[in-house]
């Protein structure tokens, strides 16, 4: 008989509902749930992989246990018992003899239990949790948080915006459900869209505006909106008056940055600067889309959130139908935050986080002062995880360095950090000078070659899922497994109440199964369920119910309660409380030394099809349809070079050197390559000096992580604006 499990996508953020259809254990179908709310039935590329990526033939199915060399890649199969007891063991003798905040752990996206990490290490003892967060939505949603009390990540445009702006996002290559939203609300309401990037992209094509921005001068455009609205009284002057605090100071701040100096940051005419900040502030609602690239300025991440803080606020667009909407925390499941046990981590072990003394705000500091707020107004704070953390440069210096304290162990899960960070040649050093390094992985991975132990990762074909967006949203969706994980794979919770539980954790793991834990989760939510498995098959979702101008009964979640133009929280922190300029890390004014050398402007970072960041290589279909990266090159720039379509070529920054494939397109400017992100070849040689690759195309060999030029709050490295060279492969370098 057939039946058919109601599972959810983890290939990205969006968790597109899906349908697997089981025969005797076997999944032989997986079909887009038409039903599903976010996805209406549709898969993208990556979704239709989803059973070569259960049943590939070069899954890790068993625990592996290093037997050769570190980067030898000879491993022998063990079993999860030996596994389990060993890694126990070493990390009780590494935390008596070195202090519990020398065991870190790094993390990835989306196919993980976030709350359930934290946890385990809140037991612990150590504060030394590490994403990609910096440069990866935090510094965005943290800077708003401070200043209003939530992120607006809810952009509401499908409830009648009227103007969307589309900054640092290309939701036409990399969230398909999103796009579709978009391109829906003009149909239905006549959105206005307006895209900002450096490329015309995907996006960009079906946008009313397109600001073809100099990269990393985002910044500079903000601000110069704020001028326009400001001085042509384009505001909400009654919200203005009622619900912020510093508008004069804003409005005083904001004089010096005019369109015309702007335009000389930007490379965008004043005239369209002025068209698109005036058509952004009078079409009612409007809303600005999350999107990562502003996170990855570095040094000027955080002020130039606060610049769009303001704009979103000065507006009138904070917390409206088909604006920027608040959701707060989901209001009766039990979210991550009160999941994670943040409490049980003492005053002592949080002032030992890395980066915390620097990069305040989103690191104990900062989220101690957050929470308070939060709490005071929502009755829960946003997670630790993601929004209180280690700053990963930080963590692999002392890695690689032993300072300011040495790092002798790492557990990572969900990630692969020798492609996902930037300066791949540091964190190979610091990975080989670890004492413990366990990756729990789907697949042998750069990374997972330099492991102790390779633990065996079950997909989301194996396991359920329930997810409130990072613990942010007041809606949650749940998927079932379709099948029991096969061979010996485990899921992320499983390992971690095993290990805590032999660590002495026993008592705060009572819940056995995923099942079990996310049943307790849902139990104030007032369903009749006798099984988590009977909420996914009636229900699978639940959607708060939706609320607008909560601030007109709570205040804002700040400590003044009203939206904080001037952020007095970066301020306490030491920060510049208001929106302002910071020259990119490397641009030519900030480093004349570099722009005659290295003549070319590099973007790297961001997300495309069919793959998800470092994800996928494996996967065939997909490999078919990008088999190679791809830098992209105007063709005047190509010529100059004598480089034709396809030629591999050499892409050159202080730090670093890789090859892509030339792909000749008018999408970018002549003096601008876009390189992509993400490679390695796990069809190449596993053990040392190969390791798979990852030194070869991978693009964050030549960005820099030096904390001098991270974004001052939130640690964000840059990956956007980097000067480089280029060469054809074979000829000159
Ligand atoms: S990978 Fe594709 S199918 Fe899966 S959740 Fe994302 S957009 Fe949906």
């Amino acid at each position: 008989m057939i039946q058919i499990k109601k599972v959810a996508c983890h290939f990205c953020h969006m968790n597109c509902g899906m349908l697997a259809y089981v025969e005797d254990g076997v999944v032989i179908k997986v079909i887009g749930d038409p039903e599903h709310p976010f996805n209406q039935g549709a898969q993208c590329s990556r979704g239709v992989s989803a059973l070569d990526h259960l049943y590939h033939p070069n899954r890790i199915n068993y625990p592996l246990k290093r037997v050769g060399e570190r980067g030898s890649g000879r491993f022998a199969r063990v079993s999860w018992e030996e596994a389990l007891d060993d890694i126990a063991e070493r990390l009780k003798q590494l935390i008596s003899q070195y202090g519990a905040e020398t065991v870190s752990t790094i993390g990835g996206t989306n196919r993980t239990d976030d709350f359930a990490r934290r946890r385990f290490f809140n037991l612990l003892g150590s504060p030394n949790v590490a994403h990609t967060a910096p440069v990866c939505w935090i510094p965005n949603f943290l800077a708003e948080t401070s200043s209003y009390g939530w992120g607006s990540f809810d952009a509401e445009v499908m409830n009648g915006a009227r103007c969307v702006v589309v900054w640092g996002h290309n939701p036409g290559a990399s969230y398909l459900p999103e796009m579709r939203g978009l391109l829906q609300a003009r149909e239905t309401f006549g959105t206005k869209i307006i895209v900002i990037d450096p490329r015309f992209s995907e996006t960009a094509a079906k946008a009313d505006l397109w600001l073809p921005i100099r990269p990393n001068s985002d910044n500079a455009l903000a601000l110069a909106w704020l001028n326009v609205i400001i001085n042509e009284g384009l505001y909400d002057m009654e919200f203005v008056s009622e619900w912020t605090v510093g508008f004069g100071e804003l409005a005083e701040r904001v004089q010096e940055y005019t369109p015309e100096w702007a335009a000389e940051k930007t490379g965008i005419s004043a005239e369209l600067i002025i068209e698109a900040a005036r058509m952004y502030a009078t079409s009612k609602p409007a809303c600005i889309m999350w999107g990562v690239a502003t996170d990855q300025l570095g040094r000027g991440s955080t002020a130039g959130a606060q610049a769009r803080v303001a704009l979103r606020a000065i507006c009138g667009n904070l917390d409206v139908p088909g604006g920027d909407v608040m959701p707060g925390p989901h209001p009766t499941f039990i979210t991550d935050w009160e999941m994670e046990l943040n409490e049980k981590l003492p005053e002592e072990q949080r002032a030992k986080q890395l980066g915390s003394d620097r990069f305040k705000l989103n690191s104990w500091p900062g989220y101690q002062l957050i929470t308070e707020n939060l709490v005071r107004v929502w009755g829960k704070s946003i997670p630790a995880e993601w929004f209180c953390e280690a700053n990963p440069p930080v963590l692999f210096r002392a890695m690689a360095t032993g300072k300011p304290y040495p790092v002798k162990a790492a557990i990572v899960l969900a990630d692969n950090p020798l492609v996902s960070y930037a300066n791949t040649k540091l964190v190979y050093q610091a990975l080989k000078n670890l004492d413990l390094l366990v990756v729990m992985e789907y697949w042998m991975t750069p990374t997972a070659v330099l492991a102790d132990y390779v633990l065996p990762a079950a997909s989301w074909l194996e396991r359920p899922v329930l997810t409130t967006t990072y613990g942010v949203s007041d809606w949650l969706v749940a998927s079932e497994r379709a099948i029991k994980p096969l061979y010996e794979r485990k899921t992320d919770y499983e390992f971690w109440r095993e290990l805590g539980i032999r660590l002495g954790q026993e008592e705060y793991w009572p819940w056995e199964t995923d099942e079990e834990v996310f049943k307790y989760r849902l139990e104030k939510l007032g369903y009749e369920i006798e099984s988590y498995e009977e909420f996914v098959q009636k229900y699978r979702y639940d959607f708060a119910p939706r609320e607008y101008r909560k601030y007109l009964t709570r205040g804002f979640a700040t400590p003044s309660g009203k939206v904080e133009l001037k952020n007095s929280t970066l301020e306490r922190l030491g920060y510049d409380p208001l929106p302002h300029y910071v020259e990119p890390p490397f641009s030519p004014e900030a480093r004349p030394e570099l722009a005659e050398e290295y003549p070319l402007t590099l973007i790297a970072g961001g997300g495309f099809n069919p793959f998800f960041h470092s994800e996928h290589r494996e996967i065939t279909r997909l490999r078919l349809v990008s088999p190679y990266p791809r830098v992209a090159i105007n063709p005047r720039l190509a010529e100059q070079y004598g480089i034709k379509d396809g030629d591999w070529i050499w892409i050159e920054t202080p730090t670093g050197k890789v090859k892509q494939r030339a792909v000749l397109t008018a999408a970018v400017a002549p003096d601008t390559i876009q390189a992509e992100r993400g490679w390695w070849y796990p069809e190449k040689e596993i053990e040392e000096p190969v390791l798979m690759g990852v030194f070869e195309s991978n693009i964050n060999v030549c960005l820099d992580d030096d904390p001098d030029t991270c974004d001052e709050a939130c640690g964000s490295w840059c990956t956007r604006g980097v000067r480089c060279r280029i060469s054809k492969v074979g000829e000159g370098s």
